[in-house]
């Protein structure tokens, strides 16, 4: 339910843009594929994507002899479908054998710290227990509020003063989830994108020490991306990508914006999984992602 309110901007969105398409043509013809395809990059699709739904769209219509464009809107679904099926994607990955260290990354504003409150609640939800480490000592503000979604999911924050070096916190965090013997520890990183080499080798050193201290750590990098800044977040992650592993993604405030077609872009072009989606503020506002509800939910 929340996801289909969640939704329901992209998916009007999508839905008119599609429809008027369907609506101006009496068949189906190179013109009606050009208008098609425009209206999928309008819905933040992305170029790349969009191509190749487009070309995949004309195979399928000449082998089936399609001639009404009504008939190509199943045909957009199920192609769609098969794009993208990746289905429920996976929870973070459990290190069943210790310590399961989680590394949030991402520029100011995406919605890190709020990521990581709603998905400490869930995971103590869960029956899990859970640290998080504060390791954003940069941006003024950044460790109190961790404190408090801390306090909202019931967790402890393991923090130094403002300014000082992450990876000391780091090692902090891991010392203090060892010692009291903590199922998940979940990490903030700074996200100042103004010094783009600093941050990088900040998240180098960070994951260094994580993993020095736990073979194996981090278990999972999540890189958040804000869906209300469109292709802004595509690039976001392409930078994000050449510089750091990623295992998954986290894809934020699909609440307020038309832009939710930028999930299938960030799959297709960068081949990184969408593993949670933020469908609002609040604290149970946190969803595994799956593809399969998405496509169809876009439709419905
Ligand atoms: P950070 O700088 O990356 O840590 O970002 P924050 O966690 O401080 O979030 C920035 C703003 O985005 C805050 O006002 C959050 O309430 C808001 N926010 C985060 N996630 C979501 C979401 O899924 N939906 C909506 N509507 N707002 C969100």
């Amino acid at each position: 339910e929340k996801f289909k309110d969640g939704l329901e901007k992209t998916r009007t969105s999508f839905q008119d843009k599609v429809n008027d398409v369907m609506s101006k043509y009496r068949k189906v013809d190179e013109e009606f594929f050009e208008e098609l395809e425009e209206a999928f990059i309008a819905g933040d699709v992305g170029v790349t994507t969009t191509m190749h739904l487009i070309d995949k769209l004309k195979e399928e219509v000449r082998r089936q002899n399609i001639q009404d464009p009504a008939d190509v809107r199943e045909l957009i679904v199920e192609t769609l479908a098969k794009m993208f099926d990746d289905g429920q994607a996976e929870q973070i990955k459990i290190n069943e054998s210790g310590l399961t260290v989680v590394l949030f990354v991402g520029v100011n504003g995406v919605g890190k710290t709020t990521t990581i409150g709603k998905l400490a609640h869930q995971l103590k939800s869960e029956g899990k227990s859970v640290l998080l480490a504060a390791g954003d000592t940069f941006r003024a503000g950044a460790i109190e509020q961790l404190d408090r979604w801390g306090e909202r999911a019931g967790v402890g924050v393991i923090k130094q003063a403002s300014g000082s070096d992450p990876a000391a916190v780091m090692f902090d965090a891991i010392q203090a989830a060892k010692s009291r013997q903590v199922d998940v520890l979940l990490c903030d990183t700074a996200g100042r994108l103004q010094n783009k080499v600093n941050l990088m080798n900040e998240l180098e050193k960070v994951k260094r020490v994580i993993s020095r201290e736990v073979p194996g750590a981090p278990h999972d990098v999540f890189l958040v991306l804000d869906a209300t800044t469109g292709q802004n977040a595509l690039s976001q992650a392409k930078t994000f990508k050449a510089s750091t592993d990623v295992s998954g993604i986290v894809l934020t405030k699909l609440d307020g914006t038309a832009k939710g077609g930028i999930v299938m872009a960030i799959r297709h072009e960068l081949g990184i999984p969408v593993r949670y989606i933020g469908l609002g503020e609040k604290i149970d506002d946190l969803q595994p992602f799956d593809s399969t509800q998405f496509v169809y939910g876009l439709f419905a």
